[in-house]
């Protein structure tokens, strides 16, 4: 079960993300509360991207919600979606865990049998994640001089008298609508039966029909994106001539766009059809 030491199999999705509107810089502060918080941060030269690791929280997070939806009840050997957020609502919890140090041979094989169907694939505490995302920079960094950030006016809610007060107001900057960003995400050693390549793709099909809304100022209308898939490739190191190619030419096989959603539908069937 625990193959994250050999190559494998390997799923590399790359493409292109598109602020539908001005998407929110800055990280954390936020006037709501939401899973899908993401940061915006700026690089030396003052030019915006938004880190892998705030992606594939905010992809993650979509994910559970989802996940959640189709499997409620108890997250956890293969099924549902623990919290992330609050560790006595871990698939496994630190308590769990020291009783099943108790017998390190077996612990791998009990890791991965009780953890949640979304923890097997983006990882916890216990368990190695099977997805990387990179950092999502500018698609055409050349072109940001001609948009640059946008200001925008603020006002902040007094929690007693809930009105606006003078003192309150606030400015932020915005990165505008058009702007473009390129992704590349890589899932490792996905296990097919599972569908688990499948899942991810599930939850990017999510971003490309343009049901998600990142960062701060959701409900003034920033954040909505869409994400266009442009090319996938695999390395299928169980297949030896797959593997020789891949090692002669450092590159993996093309596979088409239909064949990479297609495994998103293969994961809805599996969790739509699974035994209760
Ligand atoms: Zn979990």
């Amino acid at each position: 079960m625990n193959d994250f030491h050999t190559l494998g199999y390997r799923l590399r999705l790359t493409g292109r993300l598109r602020l539908e509107t001005g998407l929110r810089v800055g990280s954390g502060l936020t006037d709501e509360i939401s899973g899908t918080d993401i940061a915006v941060i700026k690089d030396d030269q003052r030019r915006p991207y938004i880190p892998g690791s705030s992606f594939k929280g905010a992809l993650r997070a979509h994910i559970e919600r989802l996940v959640r939806l189709v499997e409620p009840g108890t997250p956890g050997h293969g099924r549902g979606a623990c919290n992330p957020v609050n560790r006595s609502e871990w698939c496994i919890t630190s308590e769990q865990m020291d009783a099943l140090r108790q017998n390190p041979e077996t612990l791998d094989d009990q890791v991965y049998q009780l953890s949640c169907r979304v923890c097997r694939v983006f990882g916890s505490p216990w368990l190695a994640s099977r997805v990387l995302v990179k950092d999502l920079l500018l698609a055409e960094p050349e072109l940001w001089f001609e948009r640059r950030y946008q200001l925008r006016h603020g006002v902040g809610i007094d929690r007693d008298s809930e009105t606006a007060s003078r003192g309150l107001l606030y400015d932020y900057e915005v990165v505008p609508a058009g702007t473009e960003f390129k992704w590349e995400i890589v899932i490792e050693n996905a296990n097919r039966e599972e569908a688990q390549d499948g899942l991810v793709i599930w939850g990017l099909r999510e971003f490309a029909n343009g049901r998600v809304q990142l960062g701060g100022g959701r409900s003034r209308g920033l954040g909505w994106v869409r994400l266009f898939f442009d090319e996938a490739e695999e390395v299928d190191a169980t297949d030896r001539n797959a593997l020789l190619e891949y090692l002669q030419t450092g590159k993996g096989r093309p596979v088409d766009r239909d064949a990479v959603l297609a495994r998103a539908a293969t994961f809805a069937r599996m969790l739509a059809t699974r035994e209760e």
